[in-house]
């Protein structure tokens, strides 16, 4: 460690860590680094910081976890002067949050803006990160962070002709910043995902008609946002390092009543119904926990399913689009589900028409708009709402190699292997923040976020009271890593959804469930005992003489108790998997 406090002046002068990225992850990163005396860059691509919020600026978009818990809890100050306007606070609010933060703690003068990180090599001689911007700047990092982002590359999907479309084609994720004026125009958005459904109704309301070209519907719940519930801000106001930890302390990061007992199959209908209605009536993910067998059990899925297919009639007048918008090839709760602010209802409007893809698929664009197999539409505008290359995107699109110049992308060709999906064997100092195989985008971000962060920056301190130069996943502990991230996924019915989760939506992408699905409050266990074992799973020198050397991973703390009536489920699925010895 080079424990030199202040910034360095010259690009290649050793910095303990580099950080890429300054959305909330890299800026809660460089925060505590700095608080801790290490010197910290962080390179970030945009303009300005705040990551997901700094990009994603389409009309609607706003946070769909509830304002309260997403936001930072490391600071009690910031937390006591910060006042959310809404129970989910739309982009722009958001936006102003990161910037309060950046300023409140002076973390700009760290943050270089417009540099795309390119290439980042481990030099073993120095046992530095050599990195490059796309702009040629160079940087020496002890550490390189990666807060890189889960959902920051939007997936290149074009059509044939795309370049002759007379109009503006628009990205959700990459929304111009002075916005954008649909008022009297025919306006086409491809994609019906989490950020179509908060963009739809906002469109619609402005344009003059707006076409949704929907190849698979999604699952919707409603928002009802507004003011923040009063039981909630009284919970919060009464003790908030109380409120932060339970939200800290569950399986998704956020409160949500989690029911880990109760079978949906073995309770009276009507009690199934009246727990589900008072979950849709809260809003949210909440109905997500409302019993614990929907997420294992078909039969049970299949109740939520129909649940939510009548909230969908219900909502939308004409039945054969309310049938187009109803989600009949996977389980609900496999891929993310969305939540909305009047999403179906939009479909009443008469300046609002839906085509469904998988009936008329697009052929391509023309001059004039968007030719599918039967028809021709003329459109004034057109906005891509076609999802991301999520998790392993933006950490792909690096040249980043480790030991003996491998590359990432070979150490990942059959999908992302990490240990705690916080480092790779083969890369030391290298660490992933919210990375593949960590709980991530199955959690509310920012607490995860939280505890990366504080594990890292532990970890740093570790090394450096130590004086030791590198930290390294073993290959064993990694690959015990992956088998449990599998162990914890398998048994339920995610894996059966072509979802980005799965990396499904790319194509040529491996398949393979990259988040970590035990839990949030689980998946901090293993970490703390992992550093409490002395790094266990990891390796550990100075220079090139080994310090201390650990390659099992045995820091399972038990499993949630999953009822008895799921165990043949759990143990069939398991069995196919090879992940549990057939019964003899
Ligand atoms: P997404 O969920 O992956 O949705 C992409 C949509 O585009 C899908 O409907 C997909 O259809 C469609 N699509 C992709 N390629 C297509 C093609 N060639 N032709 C026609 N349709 C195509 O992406 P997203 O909506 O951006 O959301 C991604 C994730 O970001 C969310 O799941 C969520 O985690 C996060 N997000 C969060 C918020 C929030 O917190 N408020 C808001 C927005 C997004 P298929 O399903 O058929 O592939």
């Amino acid at each position: 460690m080079t424990n030199a406090p202040a910034r360095p002046s010259s690009d290649t002068q050793p910095i303990d860590a580099v950080i890429v990225g300054a959305g909330f992850a890299g800026m809660y990163m460089l925060h505590k680094l700095r608080g801790l005396g290490f010197s910290a860059t962080v390179l970030e691509a945009g303009s300005g910081v705040g990551g997901t919020w700094y990009w994603n600026r389409y009309p609607g978009a706003r946070v769909d976890i509830q304002s309260l818990e997403y936001c930072f809890g490391f600071d009690e100050d910031l937390e006591a002067e910060w006042r959310w306007s809404e129970r989910y606070a739309p982009q722009p609010e958001l936006l102003r949050y990161a910037n309060h933060v950046a300023e409140r703690f002076d973390l700009k003068r760290d943050i270089h803006f417009h540099s795309r990180v390119t290439a980042a090599h481990w030099d073993e001689a120095s046992q530095f990160w050599q990195i490059e911007t796309e702009g040629g700047a160079r940087y020496r990092g002890r550490h390189l962070i990666l807060a890189t982002g889960c959902l920051s590359i939007p997936t290149d999907v074009t059509f044939p002709g795309m370049e002759t479309f007379k109009g503006p084609v628009y990205r959700t994720s990459r929304w111009p910043h002075e916005g954008v004026d649909f008022s009297g125009m025919r306006v086409a958005i491809i994609g019906t995902g989490s950020s179509a459904i908060q963009s739809i109704p906002v469109i619609a309301e402005q344009a003059a008609h707006l076409t949704v070209f929907q190849r698979t519907p999604n699952y919707s719940m409603p928002a009802h946002n507004g003011p923040i519930p009063q039981a909630d801000l009284e919970a919060w106001a009464k003790d908030p390092r109380a409120y932060r930890a339970a939200s800290k302390d569950t399986i998704g990061g956020f409160q949500n009543e989690a029911n880990t007992t109760t079978l949906a199959t073995e309770t009276a209908p009507e009690e199934v119904r009246a727990e589900l209605e008072r979950r849709w009536a809260w809003g949210g993910f909440r109905i997500l926990g409302a019993f614990a067998d929907t997420g294992i059990d078909p039969a049970a899925n299949r109740i939520i399913q129909e649940f939510v297919a009548e909230k969908i009639r219900e909502q939308v007048a004409d039945p054969a689009v309310a049938d187009l918008l109803t989600p009949k090839d996977h389980p609900f709760g496999t891929k993310r589900p969305c939540v909305d602010t009047g999403y179906y209802a939009t479909f009443n409007r008469p300046n609002v028409s839906l085509v469904d893809l998988r009936a008329d698929p697009i052929v391509g664009f023309t001059p004039a708009g968007i030719s599918t197999q039967a028809n021709d539409y003329a459109f004034d505008a057109v906005v891509l709402a076609t999802g991301f290359d999520a998790m392993t995107g933006a950490i792909d699109r690096i040249d980043l190699r480790g030991v003996g110049g491998r590359r990432i992308k070979d150490h990942w060709a059959e999908g992302p292997r990490t240990y705690l999906g916080l480092m790779v064997a083969g890369f030391p100092n290298l660490f992933t923040i919210t990375g593949p195989g960590s709980p991530s985008v199955l959690t509310n971000m920012i607490n995860s976020i939280e505890q990366h962060v504080e594990w890292i920056a532990d970890c740093l301190v570790s090394l450096n009271q130590r004086q030791q130069t590198s930290i390294e996943a073993s290959e064993e502990a990694e690959a015990a890593w992956c088998r449990h991230v599998a162990e914890a996924v398998t048994p339920t019915l995610m894996p059966q959804a072509n979802s980005w989760y799965m990396g499904a939506n790319v194509p040529g992408k491996p398949r393979m469930f990259m988040p970590y699905a035990g839990g949030l409050n689980t998946y901090t266990e293993i970490c703390r005992q992992v550093a409490a074992k002395d790094y266990e799973g990891f390796v550990i020198r100075k220079g090139d003489r080994v310090l201390s050397e650990s390659r099992v991973f045995t820091s399972h703390p038990p499993m949630p108790e999953i009822p008895e009536k799921l165990m043949p489920i759990v143990v069939e699925r398991l069995t196919a998997a090879g992940l549990m010895p057939a019964a003899q």
